[in-house]
This record gives structure tokens, sequence and C-alpha cells, in this order.
């Protein structure tokens, strides 16, 4: 985990031997393949979603992929300074990310103190006046988003109770027998928790100073300023929401005319990722940030593939991420072999690649380098309990990489 995290953020830093470099340092165009069998795109999708409603610039409005790069140690996201000193936080979206974000403004210092936590986001918690998160979602507890393993550790967060709506319930329990799993194990979960919680969480709530509150059929309409904070975001206009068709995971959503204001002091805007386009050759869907493809065959262009959430869309945990990376191997074995991608000469690659690289002067980051960067933050970890302590500086990285 730790890795795959690292080799995350290298892909973004001016410093890597990623695919960031190899756009715009080796090759004019991603599309040029002279050094290379096939060229595969799989630089993930990096921005996020907005919602595009009034109040959506006033302060205290952040995305929630910034705010992960905050706490996870992604350079350029260390200077984010959440405002922490609102009691209220309201969550915009259902997913995991969403639920990430919450468990971490509602874990206990000395948890976050014990995992690889940034040093600065350990700091700015520890003083967090932070006492209520909302996750809110514009459709019902049959279509929330986030998956079971992550719910169950929500919900058995020490110093935290979770507060459900029981209303947002009607009609779940009878529709339950006719849900597949994973759906019925996480519905029937969700529905434990609000219906008839477990005596065990129940005796925990008692004493549980923070919340977790999951507020379902409401969609945000606008932000509104402070009344105390100019410029800043002082609640939320909801759209009261409700379903039409028959209830499955896919139902649709309408507003139904009526608004709610909640209060609240700091909004994560947790509404999904997208890719961005890397070259103008590619063909690409702006709309859902994706490179136009089949199974990961560039549409249009031979020999060029891509894979991960650049062609699959932002969806899917890790495993599911994996798979598509089996399988775009796969095919390209597939067309090695059919003669389709023609392999039969052997291309410089990454070779061509390296010396480009160092006519340019620029530093690259072999695996190995990239082994001396984690032991060294490794190494700082151990020197104050923790598994690790990341080093944010993508020149400091590359200094302690040279060495
Ligand atoms: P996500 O799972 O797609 O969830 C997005 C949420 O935003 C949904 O609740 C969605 O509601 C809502 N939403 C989208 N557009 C909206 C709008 N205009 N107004 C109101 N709500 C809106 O996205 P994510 O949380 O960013 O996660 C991305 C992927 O990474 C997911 O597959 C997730 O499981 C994975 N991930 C996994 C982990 C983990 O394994 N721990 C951690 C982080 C992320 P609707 O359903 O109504 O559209």
């Amino acid at each position: 985990m730790f890795r795959l995290e690292k080799i995350y953020r290298f892909k973004n830093s001016s410093g890597s031997i990623m695919l960031s470099f190899w756009l715009s340092h080796v090759h004019s165009k991603p599309t040029q393949i002279t050094n290379e069998n096939f060229n595969m795109q799989t630089y993930g999708a990096e921005h996020d979603k907005s919602l595009g409603i009034p109040g959506e610039d006033l302060e205290n409005i952040l995305s929630a992929r910034r705010f992960v790069g905050w706490y996870n140690g992604q350079p350029g996201d260390e200077n984010l300074n959440p405002d922490l000193s609102t009691d209220t936080v309201a969550v915009l979206g259902q997913g995991n990310v969403a639920l990430d974000v919450a468990r971490v403004l509602l874990a206990p210092i000395d948890y976050l103190k014990s995992t690889d936590i940034t040093a600065h986001a350990l700091e700015a918690l520890s003083k967090s006046q932070v006492k209520r998160v909302m996750l809110i979602g514009r459709r019902g507890p049959v279509q929330a988003a986030f998956t079971i393993k992550e719910l169950r550790e929500m919900l058995k967060m020490e110093g935290c109770k979770s507060v459900f709506q029981q209303d947002d319930f009607k009609g779940v329990q009878e529709f339950l027998p006719s849900v597949a799993r994973p759906r019925k194990r996480l519905t029937e979960l969700l529905a434990q928790a609000a219906l008839d919680p477990k005596a065990e969480w129940l005796e925990a709530w008692k004493t549980a100073e923070r919340s977790f509150e999951p507020i379902f059929y409401r969609s945000p309409a606008a932000f509104l300023p402070s009344s105390s904070k100019a410029g800043t975001v002082g609640a939320i206009k909801l759209a009261v929401t409700e379903l039409h068709g028959e209830m499955s995971e896919t139902q649709g959503v309408k507003n139904t005319g009526a608004f709610e204001d909640v209060k609240c002091g700091l909004v994560l805007r947790s509404i999904g990722y997208k890719g961005l386009p890397a070259d103008p050759d590619i063909p690409f869907d702006s709309k859902s940030g994706v490179v136009i493809n089949s199974k990961g065959k560039v549409k249009g262009l031979p020999g060029v593939y891509c894979g991960g959430w650049l062609g699959t869309g932002p969806v899917g945990v890790i495993v599911n991420t994996m798979g598509n990376a089996f399988e775009l191997g796969r095919l390209i074995e597939g067309d090695i072999k059919d003669g389709t991608i023609n392999a039969t000469t052997a291309r410089p690659g990454y070779m061509e690649a390296a010396k480009i690289l160092d006519n340019k002067g620029v530093q690259t980051v072999s695996f190995k380098d990239w082994e001396k960067i984690d032991q060294e933050e490794q190494n700082r970890g151990k020197a104050i309990d923790k598994p690790r302590e990341k080093i944010i500086s993508v020149s400091e990285m590359l200094k302690v990489a040279a060495n």
C-alpha cells in the first residue's frame, strides 16, 4: 500500500521517470511512438469534478481530493491549510473518498499518530475543533457509493457516534431480499446502524464527543456566506430530493422543490475525480474525463493503449484497477502475438528516454532510487514511532534519491 501510494506521489513530480516526465520531456507528443513498440496511457484521473452552483468560490470550500493530498503527502497540497476551527464539516458525496476524509476528521488523534499521516496534517488535526461531519448524498441508502469495509470502520470508530435519520430507510428492509451481494451486505449494515444498532455500538456512542451523520436525499443547490466570517462559507442550501422508478441501486433522482439550509464552517466536495487530456491527438471525452477507447485500445491510434482510471473513469477500488491492468497486459500480449503491434524490431524505448532526460540535465528516479526515499521515510518514522514520516518536498526527495 505504501509503495503504491509513493509511486502515485511521484507521478506528478517534475523529478520522476513516470509519465508526466515522459510527456513533457521525452516526446513532443505522447502519441509519437517511434522509440517504442507501443505506448500506454495510464496517468489516472487527477482533477476533481465541481458542482457549478452559486457560492462555490467561497473560502473553506475545498476539494476532498486536495484534502486527501494534504494528509497523505501529495506534493503541492501541503499548504492547503483547511480551517478546522469550525465544529461542523459538510462532506458532499457519499463515496469512499467522502468516507475517508470523514474518518480522518473524526478519528482520535492518538490513532492518527500511529499512521503514516503527514506531520503538518497531524499538527493541524490535533488542534481541530470539528465535532460533527455530515456526509451528504443526493440519493438514498440503497445508492450509497462507499463500501462495507470503510463503513464498518466508521461505525466502530472510538469516540464517534453515527447518527442517521430513520425516515431515510423507509422501504429499505422490504427491498433487501431482492438485492444481490455486495450491495445487500452494505445496505444491511447501514439499516442495522440506523434502525437497530448493536448494543456495543450504542454503549460506545453514549460517551462519544464526535458524530458522523450520513444525510440522504439532499442535493447541494447553493453555498451561503457566513454572517460572522466574511467571504467564507456558513451554510449550504440543500434541495430535498426523491428517487423515481423502482427501488434499485441505479434509481434516478429529482428535486422535490423543497429546500433546507444546513450550517457548516468547512465543505469538502467529494463528488468524483476526472481525467484530463494530455494531447489533442488522443480522442478524449471531456464530459466523463476519459480517453475514448475500446477495452483499452485508444480509438483510431493503433499501438496506443490506455488503462486505469484514465480509460475506465474514476471507479473501483485497487483490486479493480489491478484487474484492469492485467486485462490490458493480456490485450497487448495478444496484439503482439497476432502482429497488431510490430514487436519484431527492438526499439530503444526507455533507454532513449533516459538519454534525452540525461542530455537535458533532468534527474531521473530509478526504482532503486525510490527505495532510498522509501527507506529514509521509514527511518524518520521509526524515530517518532510512526510507520513512516513522509518527505513532502520533491527537491528533498530528489536529494535523498541522489545520495
Ligand atoms: P464515487 O464513488 O463515484 O462517489 C461519488 C459520490 O458523489 C456519489 O455519492 C455520487 O452520488 C456523488 N455525486 C456525484 N455527482 C454529484 C452531484 N453533482 N451532486 C451531488 N452528489 C454527486 O467517487 P469517489 O468517492 O471519489 O471514489 C472514486 C473511486 O475510488 C470509487 O470507486 C471508490 O470506491 C474508490 N476509492 C476507494 C477507496 C478505498 O478502497 N478505501 C478509497 C477512496 C476511493 P450519485 O451516486 O448519486 O451520483
